[in-house]
């Protein structure tokens, strides 16, 4: 006589069409009643593809059917329009074990869209909550350096890398696995692949919030990631000056059209305050508290050009490790993630 733990470890033995993961652990099995012989398995499944759901259907039986005990099998299958993205339609799937996802973006570069991902995952995980980051940033890859490791990672029996511990995040970069310091050479299709597969083939575990550091810019790679997870919400870090707001208005536009919530934007390096309390707007005054108002979008936080914020990037210690007393820049990060519903 089969239990219902059978039944489920029976499933297990189906994998998603495509990949080597079961259904089981994707999430897809939302129910199953076993009563009398009778077994009703309701499965969810996110896709376009009609042959999907159709081998999961056949797959379901050839395990169920002929189980010592049971006599009818039900596999109810629904099917979640996966929704339609620019470049065509590409089923998401969510990271399993992950509650939400945010991704860190900016237009342009060297604006500390990095710097703003690592001060906050170190916030968010002050406040109680299980944390990931994520460094998808195949060109210039920096959380490494930033958390001070050069750990190389494990991978497990499943051939899922096993992100790096530190400060009580988890970390996974591509920094972790390269060879040298060298940025990878790969262009076009390829890195397309490669973002992929780097961000279905890390274990992550049980996050309540994985942050994705994105590399700069709006191009395909950006659009890759948020086809391929399914992202809560995108941050935007520009600096004040009108070089980086032009491309922070673009990362907007951007997540726009392809249905991912701006959280809202941070404007860095907004001013540097020097020992007598006198601030210097040293990229302009206000570009993103403006930008924000005509974009119609939050403004999260303003962080001002802080010598140990810097210096803490390059020896490997976040500023918001320090007491938030000891350090506006640290203060500013802590209310930045109490304010962030996640
Ligand atoms: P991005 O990810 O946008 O390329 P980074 O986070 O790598 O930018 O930041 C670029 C450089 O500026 C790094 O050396 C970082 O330490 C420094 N930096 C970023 N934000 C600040 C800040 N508020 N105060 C001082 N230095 C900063």
């Amino acid at each position: 006589m089969t239990n219902i733990e059978q039944i489920k470890e029976a499933l297990k033995g189906v994998k998603y069409p495509g990949f080597s993961r079961d259904i089981v652990s994707f999430g897809l099995v939302k129910e199953v009643e076993f009563e009398g012989g009778d077994l009703v398995v309701r499965i969810e499944v996110a896709t376009k593809d009609a042959k999907v759901p159709q081998q999961i259907f056949l797959d379901c039986h050839a395990v169920l059917d002929g189980l010592p005990g049971v006599g009818t099998v039900k596999v109810d299958i629904e099917i979640k329009d996966a929704p339609e993205l620019a470049g065509g339609a590409v089923g998401k799937s969510s990271i399993p074990g992950v509650k939400r996802v945010i991704v860190v973006a900016s237009g342009k570069g060297g604006v500390g869209k990095s710097t703003v991902a690592a001060n906050l995952a170190v916030a968010l995980s002050a406040k109680g909550l299980k944390v990931g980051l994520c460094d998808c940033d195949l060109y210039g890859p920096s959380i490494a350096q930033m958390f001070g490791t050069t750990e190389r990672p494990n991978a497990n029996e499943l051939d899922e890398i096993i992100p790096i511990e530190a400060f009580g995040l988890k970390l996974m970069s591509m920094g972790f696995l390269l060879e040298d310091k060298s940025p990878v050479i790969v262009r076009g299709p390829m890195a397309t692949r490669y973002t992929q597969q780097f961000l279905r083939q890390v274990a992550w575990g049980e996050l309540d919030v994985l942050v994705l550091d994105l590399p700069p810019g709006t191009g395909d790679i950006q659009l890759t990631i948020v086809q391929t997870v399914a992202v809560d919400g995108a941050i935007i870090v520009t600096t004040p000056q009108e070089v980086a707001l032009i491309d922070a208005r673009k990362a907007v536009a951007m997540f726009g059209k392809v249905n991912v919530p701006i959280l809202g934007l941070i404007e860095n390096m907004a001013w540097f305050e020097c020992d007598a309390g006198k601030r210097y707007y040293l990229f302009g005054e206000e570009g993103g508290v403006r930008e924000a108002r005509d974009m119609n979008v939050p403004l999260l936080a303003r962080i001002p050009i802080d010598i140990p914020t810097g210096r803490g990037g390059d020896e490997g210690r976040p500023i918001a490790l320090t007491d938030p007393r000891e350090s506006k820049v640290s203060a500013a990060f802590h209310a930045l993630a109490a304010g962030l519903k996640v």
